[in-house]
């Protein structure tokens, strides 16, 4: 299983030159199987320059975690959508409220659009996410709600004995301390157990999440305990604050590696996602290198695994 990112800011694009090694783009990553085939995990700005990339791509599936707008914004610039040969699929929150495909025609409709859904050239499906796992190929997919604001899921996916956990927007810790909570009274627990991946929201510092509690974010305190109480093998930190800088999150980087050693984790598997880093998910041992740097932050061995990009 390899993943690649290619948005992961959180909450609003944040483009400009402090921000060029994590990128500006919302969240979007691709991940692709034994079999070649792939998912794409939200829609986010990122997912416009994957769209270019999947040009001759007759099927696109992608998940959904939620509809706020940094998770879906993408979705009238990804190229896909406008190949009338294009079969996608996209599955999402269930609410009482609206179909899924009603509640993205809110935002693919005038006047915030010049297309409507309905007018989209490639064949869409859109369907809720079912409460029990399902398979999509040979790739087992399961859902859960999260703790964040409105129908939120974070996704479990497992391509033979590899697994990845993906919780982009989560607040496991807002109303009590994760210290407190047993293992079951944790949201996201069993969505994350045991993975060899989690990507994770890691919002805000610690000092900052005071300010914004209840807002549906993590602090990287929270995100680091959260990682290590569901044993992941190794964690990406993710969801960007749209004010944090590359300084700020190198300095975060390094605080959560400090912090990941002292709670007798290895600090090479932790790290802060940037766009277009790869991780080969099932690699043996670490495996992200960020080859422009010429210093891994996230494990390295003999063959870099990873690289990042821009
Ligand atoms: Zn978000
Ligand atoms: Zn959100």
């Amino acid at each position: 299983m390899k993943v690649k990112i290619w948005g992961a800011r959180g909450s609003v694009p944040a483009p400009g030159p402090t921000m060029n090694r994590y990128g500006g783009n919302t969240s979007c990553v691709q991940v692709t199987f034994r079999d070649e085939s792939q998912l794409i995990l939200d829609a986010g700005t990122g997912i416009r320059a994957l769209g270019l990339e999947l040009a001759g791509a007759p099927r696109v599936a992608i998940l959904l975690t939620h509809l706020h707008l940094d998770h879906i914004q993408g979705l009238m610039f990804f190229h896909p959508c406008f190949r009338p040969e294009c079969e996608i699929t996209i599955w999402g929150p269930s609410s009482p409220e609206a179909s899924l495909e009603d509640r993205i025609a809110r935002y693919i409709s005038a006047p915030l659009s010049p297309v409507e859904v309905r007018e989209l050239p490639c064949s869409v499906a859109f369907n809720d996410a079912p409460a029990s796992e399902w398979r999509i190929g040979d790739v087992t997919v399961r859902a859960e709600a999260v703790t964040h604001r409105g129908p939120t899921l974070g996704y479990r996916i497992t391509d033979g004995e590899t697994t990845l956990a993906y919780i982009p927007d989560h607040e496991p810790a807002l109303g009590s301390s994760l210290d407190d909570l047993a293992d079951e009274w944790i949201s996201g627990y069993d969505l994350a157990r045991d993975v060899d991946l989690l990507i994770h929201d890691c919002q805000y510092t610690d000092a900052e999440y005071p300010a914004h509690v209840g807002w549906g974010h993590s602090a990287l305190g929270d995100a680091l305990k959260f990682a290590d109480r569901v044993g992941a093998k190794r964690a990406l930190l993710f969801h960007h604050d749209p004010l944090h800088t590359d300084e700020k999150l190198d300095a975060m980087a390094a605080e959560a590696a400090e912090r990941w050693r002292a709670m007798g984790r290895d600090p090479e598997t932790i790290a802060l996602a940037r766009e277009g880093d790869e991780i080969e998910v099932n690699a043996p041992g670490p495996a992200v290198h960020r080859a422009r740097e010429g210093r891994s932050t996230f494990g390295t061995t003999a063959a870099p695994q990873v690289s990042t990009r821009g």
